[in-house]
């Protein structure tokens, strides 16, 4: 049985001088505002996940109101999805990833952060796939006043 889950993540800037993609820490001459690391990428592959699992989304399983989630990072979160994707009897067939921003450019950090996903999700290379994309200075992502991601991703049972 085959089942589809998609995730979308939004964060805004604020101060700082580095952003967390996918695990990747970028220089940069902002920060994302967020309760977590605000890592777009991974919040919006674990909404996803859960999706398809038809286990709610992230705000029901780690609760902004959880001190315990304060600053974590988004990998570890990822790593509790994944064991909830394998204890239900699931396994990934593909991740499909838009990261949309005008800057920082992160396709440099691409292979560490498809490595990252890969170490975590214990799945192959040809089963995720990452793109990056502006908004042609439109919208929020244009103005610069954010970040944002989308993902799809493809589950059947194991
Ligand atoms: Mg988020």
């Amino acid at each position: 049985m085959y089942r589809i889950g998609i995730g979308f993540d939004a964060h805004k800037f604020g101060e700082g001088s580095s952003i967390c993609i996918g695990g990747a820490l970028i220089p940069f001459n902002k920060g994302l505002i967020a309760h977590s690391d605000g890592d777009v990428l991974t919040h919006a592959l674990m909404d996803a996940i859960l999706g398809a699992l038809g286990e709610g989304d992230i705000g029901r399983l780690f609760p902004d109101s959880d001190e315990k989630y304060r600053g974590i990072s988004s990998l570890e979160l990822l790593r509790e999805v994944g064991n909830i994707l394998d204890a239900k009897g699931f396994e990934i067939v593909n991740i499909d990833m838009v990261f949309i921003g005008e800057k920082p450019k992160i396709m440099k950090y691409g292979e560490e952060i498809v490595n990252n996903y890969r170490d975590i999700l214990n799945i192959g290379e040809d089963r995720i796939n990452l793109k990056g994309t502006t908004t042609e200075g439109m919208g929020f992502t244009g103005r610069e006043e954010g970040l944002a991601s989308k993902v799809v991703v493809l589950i059947r049972r194991k």
